[in-house]
């Protein structure tokens, strides 16, 4: 039996995830399974799949876990600390599925036993690629990725040599507002910016999809990830979500993706690779969908692709500071401190301080040194939603 453990199992991805698993009775051993304030999600899973052990984030709600586990036998734990424990513990396959740079260290400590780890936790390759990299390298450890457009371009490369490979292509729906007029984007609501077209997701996600957030950190996440230069990845707008990445390779061929938007495709290919096994995921119809439209995604409208390629450039702990500063500016439209579009400005204000401050960009990346820079970016971010607010 494969020993499997699901950090973030409450969310969207970890909920994909246990489907999954749950539709192959005896196939897996669950170890832990993490989860945040949804305690009676957490506890009901746990039990369902006989996990040896449950993690909620918040050390407030560990009598309400107890309460919730009595009588099963299943251990229950609290706290940042123990959800890095739950992902030491032994375990052959890893789901990392936290939201934000909170996923960082638990991802670490599970690269640290040398398994297999399922990324769907694109921060922390934004954050620490060098470092989530390095650690898996010395630890022997492998790291499949979740995304779904990291997952087609892995699938796009199987059997190539990276070297053959011209150019990345990956595609975003554009989001709830690809139609708004840009003068209307100014005034739109959270519940608006939380309805995604085409994949149903986290609301965080949502949101960053609706901004290209999500993408910009997509596009960091494909340069950490396979290794190419940040001018050989492109973003394609394509509103059917149908097509999910292509890779040009030097001869002219463009090997592109093509599946229903449902995460359990990505999420199996990990789960079974390198087999390939039967998912249940929808069946396209080509010639029902009949066809596939594009367009250039256009950078007035998204100033957050303007700003990855421009942390790309920095480097260094440049990523762990755009990421904080949109986790914080997001933080603050949901609060209805600051307006949709503020968002890019707040990322955009600290990038500039950072930048300003030449010597935290060229501090080696540490986990100490991206923790630090995480935090001083979001005190950055809050200053300058302060600003705008007053
Ligand atoms: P979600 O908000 O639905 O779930 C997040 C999970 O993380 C929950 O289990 C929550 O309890 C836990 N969590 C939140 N804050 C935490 C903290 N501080 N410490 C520990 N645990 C915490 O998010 P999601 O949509 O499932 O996304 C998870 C990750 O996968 C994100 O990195 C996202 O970018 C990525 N991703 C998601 C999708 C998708 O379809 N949802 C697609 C591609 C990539
Ligand atoms: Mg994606």
């Amino acid at each position: 039996m494969r020993r499997l453990t699901i950090l973030g199992a409450t969310g969207s991805i970890g909920q994909n995830t246990i489907d999954l698993i749950r539709r192959e009775p005896g196939a897996y051993e669950v170890v832990a399974l993490t989860g945040g304030a949804n305690i009676a999600r957490l506890a009901e899973d746990a039990r369902a799949l006989g996990a040896a052990v449950a993690v909620t984030a918040y050390d407030d709600r560990l009598q309400d876990l107890r309460a919730a586990l009595a009588g099963s036998g299943i251990e229950a734990a609290a706290g940042a600390e123990a959800i890095i424990e739950a992902a030491r513990r032994p375990a052959d396959w890893i789901m990392s599925a936290i939201v934000g740079s909170a996923g960082l260290a638990p991802g670490l400590a599970a690269l640290e036993q040398g398994t297999t780890l399922a990324l769907a936790n694109k921060e922390s390759l934004v954050c620490a690629g060098a470092l989530v990299l390095e650690t898996a390298r010395r630890h022997g450890a492998r790291i499949l990725p979740v995304d779904s457009e990291h997952s087609a371009v892995f699938q796009a490369m199987a059997g190539e040599e990276i070297t053959a490979v011209e150019r990345i292509v990956i595609t975003a729906s554009g989001g709830a507002f690809r139609d708004w007029p840009l003068q209307r984007l100014a005034r739109a609501s959270v519940a608006e910016a939380s309805n995604h077209p085409n994949w149903d997701m986290g609301q965080r996600i949502t949101i960053d999809s609706a901004s290209m957030f999500n993408k910009a950190l997509e596009v960091i996440e494909t340069r950490e990830f396979f290794g190419v230069l940040p001018e050989q990845i492109e973003v394609l707008v394509h509103p059917e979500s149908l097509i999910h990445a292509l890779v040009g390779f030097n001869d002219g061929a463009l090997m592109a993706h093509v599946g229903a938007p449902d995460m359990r495709h990505a999420i199996g290919y990990a789960l079974h690779w390198p087999a390939r096994r039967a998912l249940p995921v929808p069946r396209l119809d080509l010639a029902a969908v009949g066809q596939m439209t594009f367009r250039a995604p256009d950078e007035t409208r998204y100033p957050a692709l303007r700003l990855a390629r421009a942390v790309m450039q920095m480097g260094g702990l440049a990523g762990a500071a755009f990421n904080a500063a949109k986790e914080r500016g997001l933080d603050g439209f949901i609060a209805g401190r600051i307006g949709f579009l503020d968002m890019a400005c707040v990322v955009e204000r600290v990038l500039d301080r950072f930048a300003a401050q030449g010597g935290h960009a060229n501090a080696a990346m540490t986990l100490d040194n991206v923790l630090q820079t995480d935090h001083l970016a979001r005190i950055w971010a809050d200053e300058a939603m302060a600003e705008k607010a007053g």
